[in-house]
C-alpha cells in the first residue's frame, strides 16, 4: 500500500458520512471527463467551463472546505497543490490559475474541497 493510500484510508474514516454530487464523480455513479487520477485524488473537467481549460481537482475524501481543513489534512493538500502544478503546467504550459472558493462569500457551492485549474487563454487581474 502506498503512502497516499494511507492518508485517504485515514481522511476517509473521518468524512464517510456526508456525500456531494463530487462523491458520485469519484464512484463514477455520473459521468464527468476524468483527466487524472490517484490514490488520493482525481481531476475531472468542470461542466461548466469558464475558461477552454478549467478543470476540478479534488481530494477522493471530502473535506467540505479550505477553511474546515485539519492540520492533518497538510499532507493532502500537499499533494493537491502539487498535484495542481503538474497537470496546471501538462495541459496550460503557457500559464493557469488556482481558485479554491470558500464559503458563501466565497462563492462555493459544492462543499467537497476542491481546485479549479483555469488556463488556455490570458488572465487578468484582479480577479473580482
Ligand atoms: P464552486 O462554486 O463550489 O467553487 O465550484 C463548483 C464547480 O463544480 C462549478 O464550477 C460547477 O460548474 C462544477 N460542477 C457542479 N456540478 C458538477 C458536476 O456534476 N460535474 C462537473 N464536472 N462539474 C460540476
Amino acid at each position: 500500500e502506498s503512502e497516499n493510500a494511507g492518508i485517504a484510508a485515514k481522511s476517509y474514516a473521518e468524512n464517510n458520512s456526508a456525500e456531494t454530487i463530487f462523491t458520485k464523480i469519484i464512484r463514477k455513479e455520473i459521468p464527468a471527463k476524468i483527466i487524472y487520477e490517484d490514490d488520493v485524488c482525481l481531476a475531472f473537467n468542470d461542466v461548466n467551463p469558464q475558461a477552454p481549460v478549467h478543470f476540478l481537482l479534488i481530494p477522493k475524501t471530502r473535506i467540505d472546505c479550505l477553511s474546515s481543513s485539519k492540520e492533518t489534512d497538510a499532507q493532502l493538500l500537499g499533494h493537491l497543490m502539487y498535484t495542481a502544478g503538474q497537470l496546471g503546467n501538462s495541459l496550460c504550459p503557457k500559464g493557469f490559475r488556482l481558485v479554491i472558493n470558500n464559503g458563501q462569500e466565497g462563492c462555493q457551492s459544492v462543499y467537497h474541497l476542491h481546485l479549479h485549474i483555469l488556463g488556455g487563454m490570458q488572465c487578468g487581474w484582479p480577479p473580482v
